[in-house]
């Protein structure tokens, strides 16, 4: 057992610096830097045990998710990161638990090379905070709201696993260690979100689900879209443990945790998408198309409209548990 400033010291060791850091942890602020002709592009995304992760994670995947979460909304914004804070609640002060933590979220921080900057360290339930800067030069963020009729609609890698990964979880039977893990470890897509700037119009992260996130580019870009369920790419082990077509249609459209990207591009920049996406090595699927309205609409591989009861995760509606 130890006391806060010993669990900031602990912290504190595992940074490693940026130039652009003036002044770090240690202080009442960070001191910053931002690179001319650039916006400062600010996120930040809680994780609370039970909610956020199952309460049976492993710190270093809780540490790494914390991170993966909030770069993964700069990806959607086509930045690059640079900096984090970490806010932490702790029921207890177990150096053994951070320690794990610290490798997760370390582990990330590097390959990305963020720089933490500050936080704060405080007793109560399980909660981690991250609030992540970066940069993208000035009116090259991809936003929500700048979707436009006859865009394609492409999401990246496959979706559905991670939901797949909660759901087995849940059922308490055959869990797929490959499903688990992406529940547990996402990868955020930095660099497909800077290779898409002036190709792309709009993107968004999902994490709350595919139809959900799309959603949000939908009523932000006044537009409606048309989906092609069957076009929705999948996984083997998603396929192997999910057979069912409707069973896993359902988890790929309204689960959420994968944190794909999902973005909309004019038809003439698909060659482009592909060279981008293959300079990356992530795989790009088209899924649909935006249109004129305000409608979401789905169809099977029949050409019949495929209705969803449940869109997405909303909070305050249900939680994992
Ligand atoms: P203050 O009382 O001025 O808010 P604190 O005692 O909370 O300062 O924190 C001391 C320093 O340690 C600050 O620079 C703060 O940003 C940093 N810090 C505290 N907790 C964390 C944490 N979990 N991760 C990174 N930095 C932290
Ligand atoms: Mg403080």
């Amino acid at each position: 057992m130890s006391g806060e400033f010993a669990l900031i010291d602990l912290i504190k060791q595992r940074v490693k610096t940026r130039s652009d850091v003036v002044l770090g942890i240690g202080d009442d602020a960070a001191l910053l830097s931002v690179p001319n002709d650039h916006h400062l592009v600010v996120s930040t995304d809680t994780l609370n045990a039970g909610v956020h992760f199952p309460e049976d994670t492993a710190p270093e995947n809780i540490g790494y998710k914390a991170l993966a979460v909030n770069l993964s909304d700069l990806a959607a914004m086509g930045a690059t990161p640079a900096w984090a804070s970490l806010a932490i609640s702790l029921p207890d002060t177990d150096v053994e638990w951070l320690e794990k933590f610290l490798d997760g979220f370390f582990e990330l921080a590097d390959a990305h090379s963020v720089q933490l900057i500050g936080g704060d360290t405080t007793q109560g339930p399980l909660s981690i905070t991250v609030t992540i800067h970066g940069f993208v030069p000035v009116d090259k963020a991809l936003r929500r709201d700048a979707a436009k009729p006859g865009d394609e609609i492409w999401v990246t890698g496959s979706i559905g696993d991670a939901a797949a990964g909660l759901a087995q979880w849940r059922a308490r039977g055959l869990q797929s260690a490959k499903l688990r893990h992406r529940l547990d470890r996402p990868t955020p897509r930095i660099n497909v979100g800077v290779a898409l700037r002036g190709i792309a119009n709009a993107a968004i992260d999902i994490s709350d689900g595919l139809l959900a996130d799309l959603s949000h580019i939908l009523v932000a870009s006044k537009t409606g879209a048309e989906i092609e369920v069957c076009r929705v790419p999948m996984s083997k082990p998603l396929l192997d443990h999910f057979p069912d077509d409707r069973e896993r249609y359902r988890l790929q459209l309204s689960g959420g945790d994968d944190y794909e990207l999902c973005f909309t591009a004019p038809a003439h920049q698909s060659l482009a998408i592909e060279q981008a996406l293959g300079e990356c090595d992530v795989i790009g699927t088209v899924i649909g198309h935006i249109v004129e309205g305000l409608e979401l609409k789905c169809y099977d591989e029949h050409g019949e409209l495929f209705e969803l009861r449940e869109k997405g995760f909303e909070h305050f509606s249900r939680s994992i548990n």
